[in-house]
């Protein structure tokens, strides 16, 4: 496995393989790896030639207190788990090489990033900025096949197909579903800041979302969000949010049930912000509640 920590050391690996010929599917990733980020590596190792992991913490997608100093960090766990899963290049480029001086350029997606997670009370639309100024370029280093992005980050997800039709990029985008642990609580390196009492508490933003898609089957949207809310107001957790929207263009939806909808949420637990998500398909059996 190749560890590669500038773009020009990217560019040039990249022409190498396409005189091959070969396909490359690229993984973006802030690291402190877990079974979520390994789930789109083993999708890429099935469906590309040639691997591309980017391990960047990318400080433009991190608000003022939003803890960038004290993001978990571990290259070396890192670079063993991307070497086990198959990777043929780990790009690990830093901050200097990434926004040299002088660098002037964003690329932000309106509307889609107003809202959720982009809303003002939340983490604001200048996350998403960021992120989709710093895939943008990853996008344009590595210029893969495809790119794999997790169904947990649904808003994330829905911003980049969204900058990617917009701007003519030509890679295809696929989204993976969430993979969580036991007891439902989707894998995030956030996870890892999570107190024991936090962390049994933690379950149950995944099991409101449930309650929320089985209550909507028998009895609506609107009932089925009270429900949800309800599930996570009777732990004590008050939701910064618990909302029905289109998965595309995250517009609000109400009863409407004839096309699938984005259940999104966000809660702290312990001091720790954590997001989740379900996407209820129209007349799909419901799934049994935990
Ligand atoms: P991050 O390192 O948190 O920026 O995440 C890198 C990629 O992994 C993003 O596309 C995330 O959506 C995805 N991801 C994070 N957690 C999970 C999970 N539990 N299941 C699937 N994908 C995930």
């Amino acid at each position: 496995m190749k560890v590669v920590r500038t773009p020009a050391g990217m560019h040039e690996w990249r022409d190498r393989v396409r005189r091959k010929r070969r396909t490359v599917g690229l993984v973006p990733t802030m690291g402190s790896l877990h079974a979520g980020h390994i789930s789109l590596l083993e999708a890429s190792r099935e469906a590309d030639d040639r691997v591309v992991m980017s391990l960047f913490v990318n400080p433009t997608q991190f608000g003022p207190e939003e803890g960038l100093e004290t993001y978990p960090r571990d290259e070396q766990r890192d670079l063993e788990i991307a070497a086990e899963s198959g990777v043929d290049l780990v790009y690990v480029p830093d901050p200097a090489g990434m926004y040299p001086s002088g660098f002037a350029t964003s690329v932000a997606v309106e509307g889609l990033t107003d809202v959720l997670e982009g809303a003002p009370g939340s983490r604001g639309p200048g996350h998403f900025t960021g992120v989709t100024t710093v895939v943008a370029k990853l996008l344009n280093a590595a210029d893969p096949d495809r790119a794999y992005f997790g169904q947990k980050d649904a808003q994330q997800a829905a911003v980049i197909r969204r900058m990617v039709a917009d701007l003519e990029f030509r890679q295809e985008i696929v989204v993976l579903p969430t993979v969580r642990d036991e007891d439902g609580l989707a894998l995030s390196s956030r996870n890892l800041y999570l107190d024991p009492d936090s962390r049994r508490l933690a379950g149950v933003i995944s099991a409101a979302l449930l309650d929320a898609e089985s209550v909507t089957a028998e009895r609506g949207l609107t009932a089925g969000l009270a429900a949800g809310r309800a599930r996570l107001v009777a732990t004590g957790i008050e939701p910064e949010y618990f909302e029905a929207r289109d998965p595309r263009t995250l517009e609000a939806v109400t009863e409407s049930l004839d096309q699938p909808v984005l259940i999104a949420a966000a809660a702290r637990i312990g001091g720790v912000r954590l997001i989740d998500n379900i996407v209820i398909e129209p007349n799909q059996p419901v799934r049994s509640t935990r």
